[in-house]
């Protein structure tokens, strides 16, 4: 019947006036319910589906234009790693692989950090692209989620990561496990500077990032409907041999378990993910006590917060009389014995911990 595709369709085509055929990408189909979405709805709806509030995966372009102010963001050049230092060979070099996904998404490896406002707000927002490789974690995204908590530290703002990913990169083998541990030291750096780490978990966030970098947010957030675990469900079923609950790894049973803070539909993202930032940047005092954030050392830098946040609250509150009774002596001695202990090793407080078991052992 080629024939009639072939020769007979484009004659009546012809006749009919050269009507181009629609193509097939201007409706897109809902992956859970089965409906024919136009593309431009799909758009306007921000990649969720208008009949059943599917939430539909998202490029990291596209995710970082939904958060940031209208006047844009910078993209955060990420530094290169090695490619392929096993020289792995599955089916297909894992080289080849990479050169075939660059080319097919445009983009270097599977995250992109970019610095901008948000509601105002200097944020640090890493993304991974779920499009490259499954968003797997290897070198360059450990490599970049280090960079990303670095630029928040320097830059004195919050880092919000959105991973998708179906965890470590297998091709990278040890390096790409290397990176959990990585990841893990990363965040730690951004909660040290006493500034908030935001995860939004996006279908699917899963293995090895799931266990690093992803459940540790100071906040929570996941998108409705998305997947969030170690081990996938099917797995977990062969070697239990029980029959998993319904909506098992799904956000909204996270959320209800206690793995999750908040369970945010895309539309209410940015908004959410301002007032988040706002109330943990705690613009008030931001601006009435601390001058500059341009301290380089962390215990340095907690130590005039506490300082300046002990002056307004006494300016604000009336406590003369307690104060002076009770707080000044205590304050002294401990700051006494600090200034003491001080001097020989000056950063680190838990020092003393570590005095005191030596004698002991010694
Ligand atoms: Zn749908």
């Amino acid at each position: 019947m080629n024939w009639l595709k072939n020769f007979v369709r484009p004659k009546l085509r012809e006749l009919v006036g050269g009507q181009k055929e629609v193509p097939e990408n201007l409706w897109h189909k809902c992956s859970n319910c089965s409906q024919m979405i136009f593309h431009r709805d799909l758009e306007k709806n921000l990649h969720v589906c208008q009949h059943c509030g599917h939430h539909m995966r998202l490029g990291a372009d596209a995710r970082l234009e939904l958060l940031f102010d209208e006047d844009g963001f910078e993209t955060i050049k990420l530094p290169e790693v090695a490619a392929d230092p096993l020289k792995f060979k599955d089916l297909k070099r894992y080289s080849d692989r990479i050169k075939e996904a660059r080319a097919k998404t445009g983009v270097n490896d599977a995250l992109k950090v970019a610095f901008g406002t948000m509601g105002g707000n200097n944020v640090v927002v890493a993304v991974f692209d779920f499009s490259f490789m499954g968003g797997s974690m290897g070198l360059a995204v450990g490599e970049g989620l280090l960079t990303a908590a670095r630029q928040a530290v320097s830059r004195h703002a919050p880092l919000v990561v959105i991973p998708s990913s179906g965890g470590a990169r297998m091709q990278e083998g040890i390096h790409s496990l290397m990176q959990m541990a990585r990841t893990t030291i990363a965040v730690d750096e951004v909660k040290q500077a006493g500034l908030p780490y935001i995860v939004v978990l996006t279908d699917p966030t899963t293995g090895g990032v799931t266990a690093s970098f992803a459940m540790l947010g100071d906040i929570a957030i996941a998108e409705p409907g998305s997947v969030i675990g170690f081990a996938g469900q099917r797995v977990i079923e062969q070697t239990i041999r029980e029959t998993l609950p319904e909506g098992f790894q799904r956000a909204e049973y996270l959320l209800e378990h206690g793995m999750v803070d908040m369970v945010v539909e895309r539309t209410a993202l940015r908004d959410t993910l301002i007032r988040v930032i706002d109330l943990l940047m705690n613009k008030t005092i931001d601006e009435d006590a601390i001058p500059a954030p341009e301290v380089p050392l962390v215990s340095e830098d907690l130590e005039p917060a506490l300082v300046d946040v002990a002056a307004v609250s006494e300016e604000n509150v009336e406590l003369p009389p307690p104060p002076d009774i009770a707080a000044p002596k205590t304050d002294t001695d401990a700051e006494g014995d600090s200034a003491e202990a001080s001097p020989d090793s000056p950063p680190d407080a838990p020092l003393v911990i570590d005095h005191e078991p030596d004698p002991k052992q010694s």
